[in-house]
């Protein structure tokens, strides 16, 4: 396939043979036929609750050693390595939505206040929905953290005055002091209004240093894109995947995994530990909040995988990972 196979001429799309693109009618089928009709989505978030971890601002604050990553919520964490502090798709809003008053509504508190972070180097976008690009966030951070993005995204970021950027297609990388940021596949789409579909680019992200590789998955259904994620980028030490917004099938497969594929990810690039992201937060769609990580959990049992390697981690807490495979060198080439 051609490394240009993601690029049409206003925007981008989704190379790998098979892809179904869901449409407005389909849709419309999900929400009036299933949800409103058949009451797909009866089970409430409000019987759900969960309880959020303690953390130590103050330890995150002052640490310049440590391999840390703390879940705040949804894909959004706090990626601690090489003395860099790193946040991906961060979301402080109440909503993710258009409007303040209308739309998803979180379910649970950041896991760390907006005041507590340490101060931020760096932050990932991996696509332009509202559960990954926080318009409210990212004024709060500003133009003193250096943003990655997937192509198209830079607009964005120059309306609000914010010009410390760098877009990258699919594969391209880019070194910041010790670390290296490869933008990498997902399989996914793009679009914050009824006219913008697939005008901005999707991405996963790599980030490797000499010290520990991550694998940030962003948002995406299953694609043989992994397996070649694996075999340029991988092993990984670690691997954040989405594990929810995957109900009901027929509608967001293409589109998000299920907790069974994000095992199949997590073997297909090679990855010791798995952080499970993209649920608990907001009620973007069918299942209950709470099921994700233990249909995960069943899966890690059923394919007797070492089950302390999976992370599923509090609202708000940290897991200290072992500096684990020390790299001699940086083994990608693009
Ligand atoms: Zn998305
Ligand atoms: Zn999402």
């Amino acid at each position: 396939m051609s490394v240009n196979a993601h690029h049409v001429h206003d925007g981008f799309r989704n190379p790998s043979p098979g892809f179904e693109e869901k449409g407005l009618t389909d849709v419309l089928k999900w929400v009036v036929w299933d949800r409103f009709i058949n009451n797909s989505n009866s089970h409430s978030s409000d019987s759900v609750s969960f309880e959020p971890a303690e953390n130590d601002p103050a330890a995150l604050k002052n640490n310049k050693t440590d391999f840390t990553i703390t879940w705040i919520g949804h894909s959004s964490l706090l990626i601690q390595i090489d003395g860099m502090n790193i946040l991906t798709d961060p979301v402080w809003s109440e909503r993710v939505s258009p409007v303040s008053f209308a739309g998803p509504k979180r379910v649970v508190p950041p896991g760390l206040a907006f005041e507590d972070l340490p101060v931020i180097d760096m932050v990932i976008i991996s696509h332009d929905h509202y559960d990954h690009l926080d318009k409210d966030t990212i004024e709060r951070l500003g133009n003193k953290s250096f943003y990655l993005l997937p192509l198209g995204l830079g607009e964005f970021f120059e309306q609000l005055n914010i010009t410390n950027y760098q877009e990258l297609d699919w594969w391209a990388d880019i070194r910041i002091n010790k670390i290296r940021f490869v933008c990498v596949p997902a399989q996914h789409f793009s679009g914050r209004t009824m006219f913008d579909r697939n005008k901005t680019l999707w991405c996963g992200w790599v980030l490797e240093s000499n010290s520990a590789k991550i694998y940030y998955a962003g948002d995406t259904g299953y694609f043989p894109g992994f397996k070649e994620i694996g075999s340029r980028l991988g092993p990984f030490d670690v691997a954040a995947i989405p594990i929810g917004a995957y109900k009901p099938r027929w509608f967001m497969s293409p589109v998000h995994l299920d907790p069974k594929e994000a095992v199949d990810v997590y073997l297909d690039v090679k990855a010791k530990y798995f952080i499970p992201i993209h649920w608990g937060t907001f009620n973007l769609s069918d299942e209950p909040l709470d099921e994700p990580p233990k249909v995960l959990l069943l899966e890690v049992e059923n394919r007797n995988l070492d089950k302390s390697l999976f992370k599923i981690l509090k609202h708000g807490e940290t897991v200290v990972l072992p500096n684990p495979s020390i790299h001699s060198e940086l083994p990608y080439n693009p």
